[in-house]
């Protein structure tokens, strides 16, 4: 069809493919350089319980923070990493620095108190041949205890009939590393998984947390949760913005929640003091950062 439309538009076209094939040269170089430098960072959005915002946990979101002072979200930077199979070592990087985290909070400030950190994993860092040792030696580096590290996974790895991937689940759950299933809903894959797969709890994605005010998001929601609850599943849901959406929710039977009105992705500090009140959470989006 190019080709129809003349030599003038496929010009045009070669141009604007060479650049983006340039820009993603340049990315993968900066990501590379980034590596070398740690130049990432772990921010920590707290999971509370519904609907009074008692801290449960932390989900990690990694940020790159360029040498501006800027942060790069990890929209613009986590396809090409698993493109580039730069996502590996960036992975364990993320893997082990949650741990540290969780070694130090449990030290000090979370020593109280039962908490844990979910990390998300990238389809192709839990293909990785030496994921289960990555996990293991992380975990025992910093003397992390069974429940405090979970892993975040979207359906994408789910839909595979391949035995390994129980496996592999089985040998996580062993160490004490309970999955969750990541933007639940979204993904293209039959209900059947949720069986077949050693599962812990489905994160609800928040295009339905979203659209919970409309009746068929509605519908929907308390769908997703009593299926979750009849399969012994737990539930988080994402991206709750309002006390109106949270309330209903926990009408609903949700325990567990995240989003901005209770707290944006927190610096580890700022993460650190929720520990001091059990409601520290609520509120904390007023300081927060993105
Ligand atoms: P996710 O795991 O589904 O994370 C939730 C995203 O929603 C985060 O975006 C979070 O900042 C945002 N969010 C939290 N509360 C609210 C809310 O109330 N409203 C709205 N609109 N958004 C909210 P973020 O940090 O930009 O991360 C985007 C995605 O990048 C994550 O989605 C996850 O899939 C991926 N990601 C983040 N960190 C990592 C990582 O360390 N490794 C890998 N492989 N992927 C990561
Ligand atoms: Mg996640
Ligand atoms: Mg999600
Ligand atoms: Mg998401």
């Amino acid at each position: 069809r190019a080709k129809q439309q003349g030599q003038t538009r496929s010009c045009v076209f070669d141009a604007v493919m060479h650049q983006s094939a340039q820009g993603r040269l340049a990315l993968e170089r900066d990501l590379r350089q980034a590596l070398k430098d740690e130049a990432f960072e772990l921010l920590y959005q707290p999971i509370v319980r519904l609907p009074d915002g008692e801290l449960t946990g932390f989900e990690a979101l990694i940020r790159w923070r360029k040498p501006d002072g800027s942060r790069v979200f990890p929209g613009e930077f986590i396809a090409l990493a698993e493109e580039t199979g730069l996502i590996n070592p960036l992975g364990d990087w993320v893997l082990r620095e949650a741990c540290r985290q969780i070694g130090q909070w449990q030290r000090n400030e979370g020593a109280e108190q039962d908490f844990y950190i979910s990390v998300n994993l990238s389809s192709v860092q839990f293909f990785q041949a030496n994921l289960i040792e990555t996990v293991r030696s992380a975990m025992s580096e910093h003397s992390v205890q069974p429940g405090q590290l979970k892993l975040e996974l979207t359906e994408g790895i789910l839909v595979d009939d391949n035995p390994q991937i129980v496996d592999r689940m089985r040998q996580l759950l062993a160490m004490g590393c309970g999955i969750m299933v990541d933007d639940f809903g979204t993904g293209y894959s039959s209900l059947s998984y949720l069986q077949r797969f050693p599962l812990e709890v489905l994160k609800i994605d928040q295009s339905f947390t979203a659209k919970i005010k409309e009746s068929t998001g509605l519908h929907l929601v308390r769908a997703i949760i009593s299926m979750a609850h009849a399969l012994e599943l737990g539930v988080i849901a994402e991206g709750i913005e309002s006390e109106d959406v949270a309330h209903c929710l926990a009408g609903l039977g949700c325990e567990l929640g995240q989003g901005y009105y209770f707290a944006r992705p927190l610096s580890a500090d700022q993460a650190g003091r929720c520990f001091e009140s059990p409601q520290a959470a609520i509120g904390a989006h007023q300081k927060g950062h993105h």
